[in-house]
């Protein structure tokens, strides 16, 4: 068991969010902190999901940082093992690896009230810090419904972010559960090798052309010699994101053209009109996340591909029956059925003021300080927290923004001097989130008529940011330190260790 380490900060998680603040701590000059991390290597999401067909579908030049350009991103929307390596490379060039701290995973931490500071227990030992950044990801831990018989099902099982490479395909009779964003690519991946592939599906996706191609030579070169070019690529891509943005936000009408466009995409590849029903969408396009593929439909028109317009509603032995009775035989299930979003896997885990978990503070929904803070959890912040997921661009530019909140809410720290800490007000937490959702009541997330796992238990967008990244990056530039209540631990003589704290009102 590794001994007590006290840090300045400590950052959980190694996926984009947490290296990303691992970076921008260095360039701020901390050195004092650690990353840590249950798996054995680095790369979140992009160590997981390694199923066939994997890849991002924002552009690559566009899902990297801006302080790591990447001149040679081989294609437009790049896969799994590039991305993978692209944050391995990461680590390396800004020095991250000596914070890492591999296979430590957060089983709790608690606010230290006296203290001013977390304690934080691991599966291998336990560490302090002032500061708490919370990437533990926003889908990151599988989500496999509970449905009657799967444990006694006959078959293999496994999630497609924990694909089985042992496990060869190659003939047998697969049952594709889901139509989210990895079923779509992993049906065109395994079509041609499995024997019969039925794709249970409950609500059908939009799905548009991907302009995917390789990056040729001459453009990689280009972006090499001519670094600006890389850049141009990213604000050309960034823009015209940012302009679709009010279509999704504030006039879900205007998305009727690209309907009619989904529309010609499926009717290209689908020539039978009973499959095209079964697989043309009920609710206005955007409501859900629109997904990108050239592959997806051409591959549900191959002979070997059943689409069940139903969802999985029991198994009995190796028999899969479906919501509208259809009984399909099956050698192996595989779920594309998401992750633990809105009910995020490390809230339990956050113990904060009055002994209270984060759990419990958000069991009527997710809330946040400007996607980063909550009320009774000080000095703790979360990188992707609620309400900054984006529908249409990358989630690099918010987590980005989040990197600037971070800086200068340690800056803020530091200016305070002395054991101080900062938590956030309630009132400042409500005013942001009336806010929120105030502007989600326009939104094609709330009015396109679809259930998406953008919505919690409560029918409430947790997860989505309702503005454009600009906005978000400008919200997010500096900490207002009047939404803060600032902690002090009192001086403490050497007899004396348990002293009150003080309470001091910001500026
Ligand atoms: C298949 C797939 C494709 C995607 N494609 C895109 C895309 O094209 N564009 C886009 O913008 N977004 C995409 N996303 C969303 C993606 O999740 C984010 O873009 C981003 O990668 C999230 O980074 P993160 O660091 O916040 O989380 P993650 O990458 O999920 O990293 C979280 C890390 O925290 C670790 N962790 C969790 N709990 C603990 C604990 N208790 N203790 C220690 N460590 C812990 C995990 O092991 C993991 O390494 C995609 C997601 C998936 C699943």
């Amino acid at each position: 068991m590794a001994k007590h380490e006290h840090v300045r900060v400590a950052v959980i998680g190694s996926g984009f969010g947490g290296l990303g603040a691992a970076v921008r701590l260095r360039r701020e000059g901390i050195t004092d902190f650690v990353v840590l991390e249950r798996a054995d290597s680095v790369g979140g999401t992009w160590r997981d999901n390694s199923y066939p067909g994997c890849a991002c579908d924002v552009p690559s030049h566009l899902y990297s940082f801006s302080f790591a350009p990447n001149p040679d991103w081989p294609r437009t929307f790049s896969g799994q093992r590039h991305i993978r390596a692209y944050l391995e490379h990461v680590t390396d060039t800004f020095g991250i690896r000596p914070h890492l701290r591999l296979g430590h995973e957060v089983m709790r931490m608690a606010w230290d009230e006296d203290e001013l500071r977390w304690e934080i227990e691991t599966s291998r030992g336990s560490f302090s810090a002032d500061v708490v950044v919370s990437a533990t990801g926003p889908l990151s831990d599988p989500k496999i419904p509970d449905i009657p018989g799967l444990a006694d099902f006959t078959g293999k099982v496994f999630h497609s972010a924990q694909w089985d490479h042992d496990y060869d395909l190659t003939g047998k009779r697969v049952a594709m559960v889901g139509t989210g964003a990895s079923a779509i690519q992993i049906v065109p991946a395994i079509q041609p090798e499995v024997g019969r592939l039925t794709l249970f599906q409950r609500t059908p996706p939009w799905v548009m052309p991907r302009a995917d191609r390789a990056i040729s030579a001459p453009e990689r070169w280009l972006h090499r010699q001519l670094p600006f070019t890389t850049a141009a690529r990213r604000g050309l891509l960034w823009g015209i994101r940012e302009l679709q943005v009010s279509a999704f936000t504030k006039r879900p009408n205007e998305l009727g053209l690209v309907e009619r466009l989904a529309k010609a995409n499926m009717a290209k590849a689908i020539k039978d009109p009973v499959l095209r029903a079964k697989l043309t969408p009920s609710y206005r396009i955007g409501c859900k996340r629109i997904l990108l593929s050239n592959t997806y439909y051409p591959a549900l028109a191959q002979p070997n591909v059943d689409v069940v317009a139903a969802g999985l509603k029991e198994v009995r032995g190796n028999v899969l029956v479906a919501a509208d009775g259809t009984e399909t035989e099956a050698d192996v299930i595989v779920f594309g059925t998401g992750f633990h979003v809105t009910d995020m896997p490390i809230a339990p885990r956050v113990v904060g003021q009055e002994g209270r978990s984060l759990a419990d503070h958000w069991k009527g929904g997710m809330e946040s300080l400007r996607g980063a803070t909550v009320a009774g959890f000080p000095n703790w912040m979360t990188i992707i927290g609620p309400n900054t997921g984006l529908g249409n661009s990358s989630m690099i530019l918010m987590i980005e923004s989040q990197l600037n909140y971070m800086a200068d809410y340690l800056r803020q720290l530091n200016v305070l001097g002395g054991r101080a800490a900062l938590a956030a007000r309630p009132s400042a937490v409500g005013t942001w989130n009336r806010r929120v959702q105030a502007r989600m009541e326009r939104t094609v997330w709330k009015s396109g008529g679809c259930e998406s796992w953008y919505l919690d238990a409560n029918g409430r967008n947790t997860t989505l940011w309702p503005g454009t990244t600009g906005e978000f990056r400008r919200e997010t530039r500096t900490v207002d330190l009047s939404e803060y209540e600032v902690l002090r631990a009192a001086a403490k003589p050497a007899a004396a260790r348990r002293a009150p704290r003080r309470k001091e009102t910001a500026k």
